[in-house]
């Protein structure tokens, strides 16, 4: 029977990050992945993710995303590929709610750079936004935006550099704990294949691997679009932005416009992060239509009225959320040999540099340094 010393299932965000740092300790790594990432077919597509510190969902993020700051350098510096811009992100929502509130008290509590800014402050930022009667706005200089695919793929690329033996079109079905002390034998395909560990990062299908646990997960349909950009939204001129409005649940929020040596779509990119429509990972998508579009620009036009469709391009990502909205990184209490990290509820990205590395922790030696007790199971 073939043999590594860990095998990932899923090479998305998290798989990837996790198969890196596994293969640059030197362990003997076997990734899966039935499609070939970077791609669409999950949660990492769409060219951008926000990045941000002053977390308003939980201060106690704020330690791992400094850490995941300091590993996206060190992606950087490694491959030569850029793909982090601090654009610098503003905040514009109601003083009580959960954006400008949360995002203020990650910032007391750790310090950070977060400014509040009055009108002209925010026309010199941002010419574009505009702060509705009754709202405040912030800017954080250290937020910005990563490019997705383009991350992926050097993680992908560093970890094979360091050995990593990565198999796309191979699908992980289900694992058993092996003959002998410790370790498991995980089921690919038609064969069986042995490890000391198996690393479950697969996504929206992390749910049917680890359906012995009972987690509460929930997959959901995202929109994501593409609208012509007015001259002076382009990368280097405005920062991203983030709205949140008392009336609509969860935030609406976009980019600025990419350059065309990028070689993604044109235009600006805008979507809502919100609970979204139910939806099964293998079933056909049904794609973003220009009604969704509409409800979009109507809600940001008190804040960008200078937005217009039609859409230039669209695309439908998946969400698997948890009932609180935080992540899940842990080991498997029935199978010691098992680690996974799931349930990322549409904010995990900004953090998979940091989520490989204590994916890896977990793994090799059963334990992580890194402040991930909050995110144990529950
Ligand atoms: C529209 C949208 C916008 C978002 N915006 C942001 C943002 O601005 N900032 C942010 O931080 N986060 C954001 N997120 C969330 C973030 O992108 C996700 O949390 C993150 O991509 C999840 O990564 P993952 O590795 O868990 O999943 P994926 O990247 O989907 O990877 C899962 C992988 O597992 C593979 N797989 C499936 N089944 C199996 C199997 N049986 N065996 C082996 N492999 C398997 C899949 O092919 C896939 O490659 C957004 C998400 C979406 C959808």
């Amino acid at each position: 029977m073939e043999s590594f010393d860990v095998i990932v299932a899923g090479l998305g965000a998290m798989g990837s990050a996790a198969a890196d740092h596994l293969a640059r300790r030197g362990a003997r790594v076997l990734g899966i992945d039935p499609w070939q990432p970077p791609h669409d077919a999950g949660s990492s597509g769409g060219e951008t993710r926000l990045i941000r510190k002053a977390y308003f969902e939980h201060p106690d993020y704020v330690p791992l995303l400094a850490r995941a700051y300091d590993n996206w350098a060190d992606l950087e510096a490694e491959t030569g590929d850029r793909v982090l811009y601090r654009t610098g992100t503003v905040y514009v929502g109601d003083p009580a709610g959960e954006l400008i509130r949360g995002s203020r008290l990650a910032a007391d509590t750790h310090g950070l750079p977060l400014l509040e800014l009055d009108d002209p402050g925010l026309a010199e930022l941002h010419p574009f936004l505009r702060r509705p009667e009754g709202y405040a706005a912030l800017f954080e200089p250290d937020a910005g935006l990563l490019l997705c695919e383009r991350a992926v793929a050097a993680q992908l690329r560093r970890a094979a550099a360091h050995g990593a033996t990565l198999r796309y079109g191979e699908r992980v079905l289900g694992f058993d704990r092996a003959g002998g002390p410790g370790g498991v034998e995980v089921s690919i395909g038609g064969r069986r294949v042995r490890a000391g560990a198996l690393v479950i990062t697969a996504g929206s299908w992390a749910p049917a691997l680890l359906a012995s646990l009972g987690l509460s997960l929930r997959v959901t349909r995202q929109p994501l679009f593409w609208i012509p950009a007015p001259a002076g939204f382009e990368l280097g001129t405005v920062p991203c932005w983030a709205v949140q409005r008392p009336e609509a649940p969860g935030l609406f929020y976009g980019f600025p416009a990419l350059p065309a040596a990028f070689g993604g779509h044109a235009g600006i990119k805008l979507a809502h992060h919100h609970p979204g429509e139910a939806a099964d990972p293998d079933a056909p998508r049904s794609a973003a239509t220009a009604a969704e579009l509409t409800v979009l620009l109507r809600a940001v036009a008190p804040f960008l009225p200078a937005l217009n469709g039609p859409a230039l391009a669209s695309k439908v990502c998946l969400y698997t959320s948890t009932a609180d909205g935080h992540f899940v990184i842990d080991r498997h209490p029935e199978h010691p040999g098992v680690v996974f990290g799931c349930g990322f509820s549409g904010h995990g990205f900004k953090f998979a540099s940091v989520v490989g590395e204590a994916l890896a922790d977990l793994a090799l030696e059963g334990r992580s340094a890194l402040p991930i007790g909050f995110l144990g199971l529950r």
